[in-house]
């Protein structure tokens, strides 16, 4: 299935100069949003993981589906102040100041074999902050799954140590 063609480009969003993926349209077609969950869920399949984390907001969207069918639980990460329990949380740099990511003290058991899914991988700031806090809490994580991979960015080379898959490529 040709799933690029279901993603919708929007000029100049959020910035000048930045060309938009914007997955709403893939989410919004019955079959292509079938087909990605289940491509990552083959995937993930032999994999033998434990729980599926996503981070805020677009890796609800395709994480939740995905632990659904692998029957496994689901951890959400969030934007500092969001989650109600006692957190972890890390802060990472980006181009201009910094970003912090939580997740739930007590969400990840010391040794589970987590799998981390987002929606799109730029510059694998988000994704590698998610990796920090699971390793923190003493969880593995055993794959990065995400629907689309901005090549062009080079953020495969900040996740270099773990096994990464990408659905579109651009
Ligand atoms: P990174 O941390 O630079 O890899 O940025 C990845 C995050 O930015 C993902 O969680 C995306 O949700 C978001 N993002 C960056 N560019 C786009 C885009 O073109 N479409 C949708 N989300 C994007």
């Amino acid at each position: 299935m040709d799933l690029k063609k279901t993603i919708r480009e929007i000029e100049d969003f959020p910035k000048p100069g930045i060309n938009f993926k914007d997955i709403t349209t893939l989410l919004s077609n019955a079959d292509a949003f079938r087909y990605s969950v289940d491509a990552i869920i083959k995937d993930l399949k032999e994999k033998d993981v434990d729980l599926i984390v996503g981070p805020e907001a677009r890796g609800f969207l395709m994480g939740t589906p995905v632990a659904y069918g692998l029957g496994v639980g689901f951890i959400p990460i969030r934007k500092p102040g969001k989650l109600p329990g006692e957190i972890e949380s890390y802060e990472y740099g980006l181009e201009y100041g910094t970003d912090t990511l939580e997740i739930h003290k007590d969400s990840i058991k010391k040794g589970q074999r987590v799998a981390i899914v987002d929606d799109l991988l730029a510059t694998g700031g988000t994704v590698e902050a998610a990796t920090k806090l699971i390793e923190k809490l003493g969880g593995e994580v055993v794959s990065i799954q995400f629907l689309i991979e901005l090549e062009f960015l080079n953020g495969r080379d900040k996740l270099s140590k773990y096994d990464v898959n990408s659905l579109i490529k651009y």
